[in-house]
């Protein structure tokens, strides 16, 4: 919505007193004097009037190092959930509403998103948008020598008659390779390695664009994004 309008809205002043404020300076966007009522607002614009808060809802940006056997989900009844996982290590969140921006299977382990932040994770998971993920990848027999040719070329899936985009495969020893894909269709990556019938015993995520998985958050452990991981989105 525009500046203008929500003021207005917030404070139900006239267009007038509205105008007053903005061209006087005393209205503040992100910690910033704004003259522009036209400018856009989100639900997590901070809202200044006169110094005093009026709007402005505290984005949640985390960053989780999933550990193997917890579900991307928000709760089950077999399973522990990432986002109960989340509020163990953060106990003053309000996790009611986060949510997970590109889910990863049960057994995947590695770079988590979790927002409240639905147009910034919408930004992330857009299939148009090609944003690549990279995961290390082992499995059960050596990767075949044609493999890195097959993926790059794309992988016909039958059941949603759909070829994968070009995905870059590099060979670390016999079982263990990266590979960068740039979508998320469901059990991707197992399903590309079944086409060789190879099944992808370990799957971890380092990468998402320009977040990365540092080395040192251990697996179960989370932080919150940096601004600079935030703003490359938007
Ligand atoms: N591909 C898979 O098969 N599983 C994941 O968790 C992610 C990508």
């Amino acid at each position: 919505m525009r500046l203008d309008r929500l003021l207005q809205k917030l404070t139900r002043q006239s267009n007038k007193q509205v105008l007053k404020w903005l061209e006087q300076g005393q209205v503040q966007l992100d910690g910033r004097p704004c003259l522009d009522g036209r400018a856009k607002t989100t639900e997590f614009s901070q809202i200044q009037l006169n110094g005093e808060a009026i709007y402005g809802k505290h984005g949640q940006y985390w960053l989780m190092n999933k550990d193997a056997g917890v579900l991307s989900a928000t709760s089950d009844p077999q399973h522990p959930t990432v986002i109960e996982a989340l509020k163990a290590l953060q106990p003053d969140l309000d996790v009611s509403d986060i949510h997970i921006a590109g889910r990863l299977d049960r057994a995947t382990t590695g770079l988590l998103i979790l927002t409240n932040d639905g147009r910034w994770s919408k930004k992330l998971t857009r299939p148009e948008v090609k944003i690549p993920k990279r995961y290390l990848v082992t499995t059960q027999n050596p990767i075949a020598p044609e493999a890195e040719t097959r993926f790059r070329e794309g992988i016909y899936f039958a059941y949603e008659d759909i070829t994968t985009s070009p995905a870059e495969l590099t060979l670390i020893n016999e079982t263990q390779a990266w590979l960068t894909i740039y979508e998320g269709k469901y059990h991707q990556i197992k399903r590309m390695f079944g086409t060789f019938r190879n099944p992808v015993i370990g799957l971890h995520r380092t990468q998402i664009g320009q977040i990365h998985l540092e080395a040192d958050l251990a697996l179960g452990q989370a932080r919150p994004l940096t601004s600079q991981e935030i703003e490359w989105l938007n």
